[in-house]
């Protein structure tokens, strides 16, 4: 069966005779009032429901598993209808993000299935690529997530599973439906893509008019280092990435965001530090130092706060704007960007 939100609201078949408002009506039941089925939209005639219930279904995914709590990061574990599982993160408000004191509630939302990009630090993409996630399953984590928490989301981070822009044509039409005035309704600048790099996507970005925040995993400011542990490195290298990153914040209004995960002995000498501060003030970039999160089965440790605080002050004395993420006692970092489904399944 397909999924209503695999299509924009024009394309929706609403069935025999129905007048165009009805498909204002059905926009508002998904998107405002976030029904949970066709039955339970109760001003839409009884054989418009059943039609689109024997057409579409509404719902890609059910919670299988919901950890933390109101006050605290949540993390929720998502059977797909289609089989597979994947995971969404909710920041509550007036925790540090990113460096940030968030006033807004923030989910961390995954793109694929897996990821190909393997990246020698990260858990997503251990055990390859899967999947695209389709439109409906990228949006479907947002009203779920809000449904469960019973409270609006209102800040958008795609820093889960996956590299959203490769899955750039779904990754738009889900942006469409979720940044629309009828649909979410969730601004431009509230809705962050982190990528790994990929410069063709990230010009395809920059030319498009929405003013969508663009956070680049750096990780590394030379190519040998960052080669190392980032193979995309070896595709698009960092003179091409930071060509494309200048043409993004000449046509946009918003500061890009570098993250800079510090590696013990890997990329925390203070010579990256001098050519990340470069980097970051060509392309006016803020950069956002995350210590390592070990995982399991990878040899990677996090660099001494001492190392840690004089890479940042390196940065900051060379004019560079730089903050530390630090934990304040949330696993916010644990949770978003280095998902590891298999021990949540077998848990
Ligand atoms: N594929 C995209 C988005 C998902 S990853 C990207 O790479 O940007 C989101 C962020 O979490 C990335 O910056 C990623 O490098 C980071 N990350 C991955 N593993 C991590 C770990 N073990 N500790 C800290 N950050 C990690
Ligand atoms: Fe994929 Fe991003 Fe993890 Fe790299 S850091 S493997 S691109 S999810």
């Amino acid at each position: 069966m397909e999924y209503l939100l695999d299509h924009l609201p024009p394309a929706w078949d609403l069935g025999p005779g129905q007048p165009e408002y009805r498909r204002k009506q059905l926009v508002e039941w998904v998107f405002v009032k976030k029904a949970s089925s066709f039955e339970a939209m109760s001003n839409l005639p009884a054989p418009m429901r059943a039609h689109l219930a024997s057409r579409y279904s509404l719902t890609p995914m059910t919670a299988a598993k919901i950890q933390g709590s109101k006050d605290t990061t949540r993390k929720f574990l998502w059977k797909l209808e289609r089989g597979d599982f994947i995971e969404s993160v909710l920041i509550p408000a007036n925790v540090d993000l990113f460096g940030e004191r968030s006033a807004r509630q923030t989910l961390c939302v995954s793109s694929q299935v897996g990821c190909a990009y393997g990246c020698k630090f990260c858990a997503s993409g251990l055990d390859g690529w899967k999947r695209h996630l389709s439109p409906a399953e990228i949006v479907g984590q947002i009203i779920e997530a809000e449904r469960v928490a019973e409270s609006r989301i209102d800040n958008l981070v795609f820093m889960g599973m996956g590299e959203p822009m490769a899955n750039y044509e779904n990754l738009m039409q889900a942006i469409e439906m979720i940044n629309s005035p009828w649909g979410l309704n969730i601004g431009a600048r509230h809705i962050t893509i982190s990528t790994s790099g990929l410069v063709p996507q990230i010009g395809m970005l920059a030319a498009q008019p929405r003013q969508l925040r663009l956070a680049i995993s750096l990780h590394g400011a030379s190519d040998p280092v960052r080669s190392q542990i980032m193979p995309v490195n070896r595709k698009y290298p960092i003179a091409a990435l930071l060509d494309a990153c200048e043409d993004y914040a000449g046509k946009k209004s918003q500061f890009i965001t570098f993250e800079y995960i510090l590696i013990e002995g890997v990329n925390d000498a203070p010579e990256e530090a001098k050519l990340l501060a470069r980097h970051a003030r060509r392309v006016r970039a803020k950069v956002n130092l995350i210590p390592y999160n070990t995982v399991e089965g990878l040899p990677w440790k996090r660099p001494s706060d001492a190392v840690i605080e004089a890479f940042a002050a390196h940065l900051k004395g060379a004019g560079c704007t730089a903050t530390v993420r630090h934990e304040k006692g949330h696993d916010i970092d644990a949770a978003c960007g280095q998902l590891r489904l298999r021990e949540i399944q077998s848990a």
